[in-house]
């Protein structure tokens, strides 16, 4: 164990869907001791919710009736260590499993294009990065949810890629997908997301951009780890490699 420093920074992961953000953001936390938010999973939550509670029927969301709706949803993340990461749970209930189906995954672009469930979510990540020690995975961390963060990394994969592994994280869950539906889906998003008025995906100016398409996950926290050795943080400091 080298030493551990008391300073502690924020550090934003942003890029495309299924480009691995949240493993390698929650190995990061694990090795700083950090906290992991990966905030798809907020706006998954009040997908699920909508869902759920007829803001999106017959296909159809309808905007204003879930913008009515957003204070009756509560959001919290509470620590599985079995998992090494954080399982999210609306009101109460355990949504895990729940917020991964391709039909959460068809609509959540959708409903993170409404700029009230965008400030619902922003005021809580903002919250959650406070007192720093915090490694947060999304689309617009960088950009609009902490613009001053200490390390900044844009991730980006080739689409087939991401498709692939998209396809096989699923079917280790026993989800029956089909590759061509995951892949449709990821470029869907891809371009919903880019294209949005409010707090589209984009890279900071000042992020650092990683291509992992043929990186596996020890040699992304070699680049990741040398980075923060240049911020002056050690990674000697967690709980070493983060549980699956
Ligand atoms: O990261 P994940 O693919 O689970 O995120 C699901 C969706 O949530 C994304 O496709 C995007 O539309 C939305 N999202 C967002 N801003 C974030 C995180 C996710 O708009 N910070």
């Amino acid at each position: 164990m080298g030493y551990c420093t008391e300073k502690k920074i924020i550090i934003a992961i942003d890029g495309f869907s299924s480009g691995g953000k949240s493993t390698f953001a929650r190995e990061i936390a694990a090795r700083l001791g950090y906290i992991f938010i990966d905030t798809g999973a907020m706006y998954r939550a009040v997908t699920l919710y909508a869902l759920e509670h007829g803001a999106i029927r017959g296909g159809i969301l309808d905007e204003e009736k879930l913008a009515g709706m957003l204070d009756e949803i509560d959001i919290r993340f509470r620590f599985n260590p079995q998992r090494g990461a954080s399982d999210i749970y609306v009101n109460g209930e355990l949504a895990e499993g729940k917020i991964r189906t391709i039909e959460v995954s068809n609509f959540v672009s959708a409903v993170s294009g409404i700029a009230a469930v965008r400030r619902k979510l922003v005021a809580m990540q903002q919250e959650m990065g406070r007192n720093k020690g915090i490694v947060m995975d999304g689309r617009d961390i960088g950009t609009v949810v902490f613009p001053d963060a200490e390390l900044k990394i844009f991730l980006t994969a080739d689409p087939a890629v991401r498709a692939r592994r998209r396809y096989e994280e699923l079917r280790a869950k026993g989800m029956e997908v089909s590759q061509e539906e995951i892949e449709r889906n990821i470029r869907q998003r891809d371009e919903a997301d880019q294209s949005r008025e409010v707090s589209p995906l984009r890279k900071a100016d000042d992020a650092v951009v990683l291509d992992n398409s043929s990186m596996t996950l020890p040699e992304q926290m070699d680049w990741v780890t040398e980075r923060l050795n240049s911020l002056g943080i050690s990674t000697e400091c967690g709980t070493g490699p983060a549980g699956t």
